[in-house]
């Protein structure tokens, strides 16, 4: 396919984890949170870079804020919520959910959720974990993010990872029933399943390092079953400028690699296919949902085709059914 091609009549859905580069788990152990201030800041800049790529190609996607980066650039915010794309939660210190109590998870949510609030005024609805870090010791924080307002998540990577993923978990959205009778829509990033695995596809890292083809598998391997590819990528991916951060060979490889071809590489995603936010998803779902209610087939509604089997039963089974 050329990218004088017509877009695919598919739409897929396009989310940012705005960060700068040191605040990445990757050199989490070299950078202290407190010191952030000092760093030379990029995320400005880079977060323009994607806008402008983004409106070259008229695609419109979830942005999920640092609250901390939030609050020291709220124009920012403001900036990403004029261009009409979406503002969503993505902690306020980037710490992983595995490694805080309830208490920490909720009151990191709650900071973060108001500084980027309070920028524009608009509610902020969908969360995404920093580094997806929701696995199955964690899935309380499902429930808190529910008490707490939100009506959508994107955190759970169902693959295996030395630092996330719950392996069984679902690969298309779901509605997640909470243990406090609220329910959460759960929107896991792509994957391709092969030999009984499941590979991660079009996203972050694995968009810059894998080759383009495995990327355009994935797109059409979804758009055959009518599935929504859920691309994720982080301003600092478009930077090949960047400060380096000498920390361990593994984190140097994963952060570091590709960055000079992240930017064709995304053009040319954006140029072949239509992208949408997270609140466009919902938003179509309910509606389907009312024109279904309202021409008389109530009992023909299919509120959720995914609910096969609720993570609660998954990771009850990853732990050996204790
Ligand atoms: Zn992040």
């Amino acid at each position: 396919m050329s990218k004088q091609d017509p877009k695919s009549n598919q739409t897929h859905v396009l989310s940012v984890d705005v960060e700068d580069y040191f605040q990445v788990e990757a050199f989490a152990g070299l950078v202290d949170r407190k010191g952030w201030d000092k760093w030379p800041s990029r995320v400005v800049a880079n977060t323009y870079r994607v806008l402008d790529l983004f409106d070259r190609h008229n695609a419109k996607g979830t942005f999920f804020f640092v609250g901390w980066v939030a609050e020291r650039f709220p124009h920012l915010v403001r900036e990403v919520q004029s261009r009409g794309h979406e503002l969503a939660c993505h902690s306020y210190w980037h710490r992983t959910v595995y490694s805080l109590t309830p208490d920490e998870f909720r009151n990191d949510t709650r900071q973060a959720k108001q500084a980027i609030e309070n920028a524009t005024g608009v509610a902020v609805n969908g969360y995404r974990a920093p580094s997806w870090s929701i696995t199955k010791s964690c899935l309380w924080a499902l429930d808190i993010l529910a008490e707490e307002g939100f009506t959508y998540d994107s955190s759970i990577y169902p693959i295996h990872h030395d630092l996330y993923g719950v392996p069984g978990a679902q690969r298309f959205p779901y509605t997640h029933a909470c243990a406090n009778e609220l329910t959460l829509r759960e929107f896991p990033p792509a994957t391709l399943r092969f030999l009984g695995t499941n590979f991660p596809a079009a996203g972050g890292g694995y968009l810059r390092i894998f080759p383009s083809a495995f990327t355009e598998l994935a797109f059409r391997t979804f758009e055959k079953s009518g599935e929504q590819v859920v691309v994720y990528l982080h301003p600092w991916e478009l930077d090949p400028e960047q400060p380096r951060i000498r920390g361990p060979l593994k984190s140097r490889v994963r952060h570091y690699t590709n960055l000079k071809h992240m930017h064709n590489k995304l053009d040319t995603v954006l140029s072949r296919r239509k992208f949408q936010p997270f609140k466009d998803v919902l938003a179509e779902g309910a509606a389907a949902t009312i024109a279904q209610l309202s021409s008389g087939h109530a009992s023909d509604v299919v509120i959720d085709e995914h609910i096969s089997e609720p993570i609660h039963t998954i990771a009850h089974r990853a732990e050996g059914g204790r």
